[in-house]
């Protein structure tokens, strides 16, 4: 199989991977209300994140779970995002959606659950739409590089990659993480891959450590989740970090990445 080149150069402009540091993102889980949302984009922006988790959609397994705050929060995030000058990230899943977000949210998130939707990845290729592309959790690397496909072939190019693990017979963490994805991927394509430790571990616990392992491995950054209140939040609230937890975690992978360097 033969996979299409990016435009590297590109991307990496648009992720900031040219600086030779990782790409960071975070922000939580999903917004709860207006308040949480600014206060988080407050803090990470103060802090040099400029990618920001703004989700008001949430993909839940169970419909009785938080949903998200939904579409009437759009307003408030374009706002934010002109005020704080930052790249608002979100999932999607349907086109209904990207139509009502196109021009509050910048990089659609596909979920684990919805690396198989071609139809969305083909309309956000043809708009060149920045993507973070997550890895089904029980895709192969082969599948999960085909899915890019649908949206390079579409003209798409500024795309990331994203491990989130995958499912196995393993059950002591939400997920199991293929460390060995970064070295699969880079034998194919020359997409950038991000690791999200937050949905790989399903707590809070490790996060320093896995995140470490994947800089050694070669991955090129990280999303991970932070709430202002984790142990209050309306979803994964055993997973995200609090400000402190994450402004720390920043740091530790700023000067752990220059030691590699
Ligand atoms: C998320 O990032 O909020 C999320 C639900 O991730 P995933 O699709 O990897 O489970
Ligand atoms: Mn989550």
């Amino acid at each position: 199989m033969h996979y299409r080149k990016i435009d590297l150069e590109q991307t990496s402009d648009y992720f900031s991977l040219n600086k030779k540091t990782p790409f960071i993102a975070t922000g939580p889980c999903a917004i709860e209300s207006i308040e949480q949302i600014e206060q988080s984009i407050d803090f990470f922006s103060s802090n040099h994140i400029n990618y920001i988790r703004t989700f008001p959609y949430k993909v839940r397994t169970s419909p009785y779970d938080y949903q998200g705050i939904g579409d009437d929060i759009l307003p408030t995030i374009k706002k934010l995002k002109i005020k704080y000058n930052i790249k608002t990230i979100a999932e999607i899943y349907s086109q209904k959606q990207l139509e009502k977000c196109i021009d509050t949210i910048d990089i659609i998130q596909i979920g684990t659950r919805f690396m198989y939707h071609r139809e969305l990845l083909s309309d956000l290729g043809k708009i060149n739409k920045p993507i973070i592309l997550k890895r089904g959790f029980n895709a192969t690397i082969q599948e999960w590089l085909l899915s890019a496909e649908f949206y390079l072939l579409e003209g798409g190019h500024n795309l990331l990659l994203c491990d989130r693990g995958i499912r196995t017979f393993e059950n002591s963490h939400r997920n199991s993480f293929d460390i060995t994805s970064i070295l699969a991927v880079r034998e194919m394509s020359d997409i950038p891959v991000i690791v999200d430790p937050s949905h790989i571990l399903g707590k809070r616990d490790g996060i320093s450590k896995i995140v470490k392992s994947a800089l050694v491995a070669g991955f090129d950054g990280f999303i991970f989740e932070s709430h202002p209140d984790p142990k209050n939040a309306l979803s994964d609230k055993d997973q995200q970090l609090n400000f402190t937890q994450a402004a720390e975690l920043i740091n530790d992978i700023n000067n752990f990445y220059k030691k590699l360097l």
